[in-house]
């Protein structure tokens, strides 16, 4: 099961926690799957600190996400679960790997680049009709992971001008 704590966001989610108490009764209540953690609750203990409460008790899952749109609590929040192990991709999922190499071998689940098989920071995105022609091989649409040399490579390859404008999210 999955457990929301934000004071006014509704996903869909099984568990919502609306209070920073709440959160931490959820929190040492059950075994969750993924935690989704907003920062601003509307009162005095933010989301940054039921994170860190949770932290230190061990109460939080492999799997977090930050639902946040603070940039400093992002932020705070993202450094917090990186001295705590935690990896992401894109700053708004993490995870945890149960051994510390565990996440090189598995592939799929961190940003391991399908191409050349190295991890990788930053993700290109391109537009769909160009990921279907150079994604590897045997992946469905839209899915597969490869890093922007691996990326650079192939669209090389097609021996075409091409023009692609990168902006940062
Ligand atoms: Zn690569």
């Amino acid at each position: 099961m999955w457990l929301l704590i934000d004071d006014e966001r509704d996903l869909n989610i099984e568990v919502i926690a609306r209070t920073a108490g709440a959160g931490k009764m959820m929190l040492a209540a059950g075994v969750w799957e993924c935690v989704c953690f907003d920062h601003d609750l509307g009162e005095q203990e933010s989301g940054y600190d039921v994170l860190m409460w949770g932290l230190e008790r061990e109460y939080i899952p492999s799997r977090v996400q930050l639902v946040t749109s603070n940039p400093v609590g992002r932020k705070n929040m993202r450094a917090a679960l990186e001295a705590a192990g935690y990896a992401t991709c894109d700053g708004t999922n993490f995870t945890r790997s149960e051994k510390p190499d565990s996440r090189i071998a598995q592939g799929d689940d961190g940003c391991l680049c399908q191409g050349c098989g190295k991890p990788y920071m930053v993700d290109l995105i391109i537009p769909d009709n160009l990921w279907e022609e150079i994604k590897p091989s045997g992946k469905a649409k839209g899915s597969g992971l490869l890093c922007g040399k691996c990326i650079m490579d192939k669209l090389e390859g097609r021996g075409e001008f091409l023009a692609i404008t990168c902006q940062k999210e």
